[in-house]
């Protein structure tokens, strides 16, 4: 009989990433119904410092692996490491962010430990002590419900900004076990990536998002994005007709071969709502398009609609939010 339910949690630049408590919260509640301990799995450079926080979240033991070789997610140091401390942790149940790193650290485990992976699932129910999970397919066009045979380990990668937050219990510690793994030397001829995101919301954690489509007209109207999810604390998403002209990083981009977003707001521009844009951000909570064709797709989709010539519109509603703004 296992003994946890176990979470991995997501550690970057000097700070756990929001979907560890999220997978934390929810593996509280799993940990609960099944009767089970909360596990969770720390790995990274200096991650040491901040284990305390998933304690915050309901873990009760966190296994640590703190090493400068852990600075950046690189897939043959990780995975193995987290291979050998869910081994230490005897789960059942294994939850991990469907991050852009989780999603490939998740795949990567399942075969490891050769069990089946639901990846990027936005929920999770636990039926006569039996889990299930549910992820989109087929780029959102339905849901599939997935069950492991009997004493299968299952592993759920879960969607940032789905699964809801417990609240934070300041008085909660957690056991702190820190694990000496071997760490593998990268035969890969990456070793580090530097990218300079800071100040930068992450759009699959933002609560807000601007998006921009080919009807900006080019890069420089972008400006007009960023000073409008400037004052909103939003991040700035584009289509791939946006990133394909060259007007937006790749990272940038929503969408079907882009990120998938759950945002609560999600404001689309100049995007006329292809399928494979819908994909990337249809279960936003509130949609709201700018888009000067009455007849956009869009529109079938939005629960706020303006049919505008974006250039006349956002300029005017980026005042109206920065005089609402002032007087808070
Ligand atoms: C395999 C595959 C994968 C794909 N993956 C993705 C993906 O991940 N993400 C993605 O986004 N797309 C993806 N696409 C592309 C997708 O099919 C569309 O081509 C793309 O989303 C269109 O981007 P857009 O809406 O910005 O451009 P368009 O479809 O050209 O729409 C531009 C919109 O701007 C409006 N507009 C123009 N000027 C103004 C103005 N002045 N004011 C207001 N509105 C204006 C127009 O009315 C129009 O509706 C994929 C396609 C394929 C085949």
């Amino acid at each position: 009989m296992a003994e946890s339910v176990c979470i991995v949690a997501e550690y970057r630049d000097g700070a756990f990433r929001k979907v560890s408590y999220e997978i934390a919260s929810e593996g509280r509640r799993i940990a609960d119904t099944l009767g089970l301990k909360l596990y969770g799995i720390a790995i990274g450079s200096g991650v040491s410092d901040k284990v305390q926080e998933l304690a915050k979240y309901g873990v009760e033991k966190v296994l640590v692996a703190d090493d400068p070789a852990f600075e950046h997610y690189i897939a043959e140091t990780y995975v193995p490491a987290v291979a050998e401390m869910l081994q230490q942790c005897d789960p059942a149940v294994v939850l991990l962010p469907a991050s852009m790193n989780g999603k490939d650290l998740s795949a990567r485990l399942a075969a490891r430990l050769e069990t089946g992976l639901a990846q990027d699932s936005t929920e999770i129910s636990v039926e006569d002590g039996k889990i299930k999970a549910k992820r989109p397919l087929f780029g959102g066009k339905c849901l599939g419900w997935y069950e492991w045979a009997d004493g299968a380990l299952v592993m759920i990668s879960c969607r940032p900004n789905v699964m809801s937050m417990l609240e934070p219990d300041e008085s909660k510690q957690a056991e702190v076990v820190k694990v000496d793994v071997s760490v593998p030397e990268a035969r890969s001829k990456v070793v580090s990536v530097d990218m300079d995101t800071s100040g930068k919301i992450e759009l699959t954690e933002a609560d807000i998002i601007v998006s921009g489509g080919r009807g900006m007209k080019g890069p420089e109207n972008f400006a007009m994005l960023e000073e409008l999810a400037g004052l909103l604390g939003a991040a700035v998403g584009a289509s791939r007709a946006a990133v394909d002209a060259g007007w937006r990083p790749h990272s940038d981009q929503v969408g079907q071969t882009g990120k998938v977003v759950t945002p609560n707001l999600y404001i689309a521009v100049g995007i006329s709502g292809a399928i494979q844009h819908l994909a990337g951000m249809g279960s936003s909570k509130y949609i709201v398009a700018v888009n000067k064709d009455p007849d956009a797709p869009i529109f079938s989709k939005a629960d706020y609609g303006v049919v505008e010539d974006l250039f006349k519109f956002i300029p005017v509603f980026t005042e109206e939010v920065r005089r609402l703004k002032s007087s808070e």
